[in-house]
């Protein structure tokens, strides 16, 4: 029900006849008769009959009913998404782009594949990668291209007893889930209490039936993974490779590159870090970067350069050449080329030392928030984060407000909640990351409402527990909303 249509929904204000359009002499009539009876429906559908005003109110409500990141402060640790420049969606939207179609030939769309060349070339030297696909279309699906890269990878060397792949307790849900879909095995490795990989325990497990390590840096704890130089070692040398999770990596943009840390295989969110906006699913693009020695595994199509006569010319190689090498297609053409356009026009509008920025603002926002709150706040992992890092939950655990509770009672102070009950190392992770982007009074803002919360805990901890108040729909039945989810609108 939409409160703001005078607590009626727009079906209990229809009238039967009443029309907010007008579609007169347009040429429908022509059409629909011309239009075989066996296509034509046979009722009219239920639609409300409602003036234009009405219309327009009832779209507009429903679409402050939700919260998002231009209504409010957001700060979802692990998949947040960053700066969003709206110019870039402008950019994302010229014709010129959006009314290519994917089978011109190339020769008419030099443009496209420029742009597409040019951000995969950026994209290496950011990584420190010798060449990026931006073919896959997020990030669970950029980890599973990695990860077929490398099984390409070991199969060309005729090394095929890599079956396993390595992944920390800390890591995001998609690493294990991705080295799954690609037919490998996953095996665990654990944490130490200081949130970083425990390279003793990894020792013993890697042996000539790995595949790889997959590793995120800064983890998903917001920890910088110090080991790394000693784990790309290990890893190498029992002739395995070292995948590198940048689903976030703003913390590091022109400040540390995973191919110098000695990673093979990486992927980046395009649509966290490289400012496209997304959520419930989409949409968003993980292009995947490799170390030289390994672009022959990519898939295909690869956009390719040649410079004839001082032009440079694009093409798409198809891999026809090594048939027995390539991976094939991942994506049906060249990804999500909106998104890449974002990606594009955002390198280009910040330049190497606006880049730069992103990761010490975002630390020093997320230390900020640490630093204020921790006497309130259970801290388990006391040191220096970069761009996140977890709470688990309430200092004080004896008035039952758990961080479900927290999340939702922040709702009523106008901020979205951050990420709850991820990572699985403790058993109320709280987990928050403001972002490189927000002010100093908008991180205020968000502590004092912490601080509140955590008083009203104390003091009137019901109050917290039946929270949200104040929001359209207050607390879902998360079970019986999965188990009977009501798809319809009446
Ligand atoms: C978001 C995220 C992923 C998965 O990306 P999707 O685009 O959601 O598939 C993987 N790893 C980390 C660390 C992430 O934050």
């Amino acid at each position: 029900m939409n409160r703001k249509l005078y607590g009626k929904n727009i079906y209990e204000i229809s009238r039967p006849g009443r029309v907010g359009y007008y579609l007169g002499g347009n040429g429908c009539e022509d059409v629909l008769s011309s239009m075989p009876a066996g296509l034509m429906r046979g009722e009219a559908p239920v639609l409300p009959e409602v003036d234009e005003p009405a219309v327009v109110r009832h779209y507009t409500n429903m679409s402050t009913n939700n919260f998002g990141v231009d209504t409010g402060f957001y700060p979802l640790g692990s998949c947040t998404m960053k700066y969003n420049p709206k110019i870039n969606d402008e950019i994302a939207s010229m014709p010129g782009f959006t009314q290519l179609h994917p089978l011109q030939p190339a020769d008419t769309v030099q443009g496209a594949l420029k742009a597409y060349y040019d951000l995969q070339t950026m994209l290496s030297e950011i990584g420190g990668m010798a060449e990026f696909t931006l073919n896959p279309y997020a990030g669970a699906h950029g980890e599973l291209t990695g990860l077929m890269v490398i099984r390409r990878y070991h199969e060309s060397r005729g090394d095929m007893n890599r079956t396993k792949v390595i992944v920390p307790d800390s890591a995001h849900g998609t690493n294990p889930a991705s080295a799954a879909v690609a037919g490998l095995t996953v095996v665990e490795v654990g944490s130490l209490p200081d949130g970083t990989v425990d390279v003793e325990a990894l020792r013993p497990l890697l042996d000539e039936t790995v595949a790889a390590v997959m590793m995120t840096n800064p983890n998903t704890v917001g920890i910088f993974e110090h080991n790394i130089p000693a784990i790309s070692g290990m890893v190498h040398e029992c002739g395995a490779l070292l995948y590198y999770d940048g689903a976030n990596l703003n913390p590091m943009l022109g400040v540390a590159r995973p191919g110098d840390m000695g990673f093979d295989v990486m992927h980046i969110n395009l649509h966290k870090t490289f400012s496209t906006p997304h959520g419930g699913g989409g949409p968003g693009s993980g292009p995947v970067g490799v170390r030289a020695g390994l672009e022959e595994f990519l898939p295909n199509p690869r956009v390719v350069k040649r410079t004839v006569d001082d032009e440079d010319i694009y093409a798409l190689d198809y891999g026809v050449e090594k048939p027995s090498m390539t991976l094939g297609r991942i994506s049906s053409w060249l990804g999500n080329f909106t998104v890449e356009l974002r990606a594009l026009a955002y390198i280009l509008s910040l330049g190497r030392d606006g880049l730069r920025m992103a990761g010490p603002l975002a630390t020093l926002n997320a230390n900020y928030i640490k630093e204020s709150l921790r006497d309130v706040y259970k801290l388990p992992i006391d040191r220096v984060c970069k761009h996140e890092f977890v709470f688990d939950g309430l200092a004080d655990k004896s008035t039952g407000v758990t961080t479900l509770h927290v999340a939702k009672r922040l709702l009523d102070h106008g901020f979205h909640a951050p990420t709850i009950y991820f990572p699985l190392l403790f058993h109320e992770s709280l987990m928050i990351e403001p972002t490189e982007t927000e002010s100093k009074e908008t991180l205020d803002e968000f502590i004092a409402a912490m601080r509140e919360i955590a008083r009203e805990a104390a003091e009137t901890p019901d109050v917290v527990k039946e929270a949200p108040h104040l929001t359209p729909v207050r607390k879902p039945d998360d079970t019986a909303a999965a188990l009977n989810p009501v798809v319809t609108f009446i």
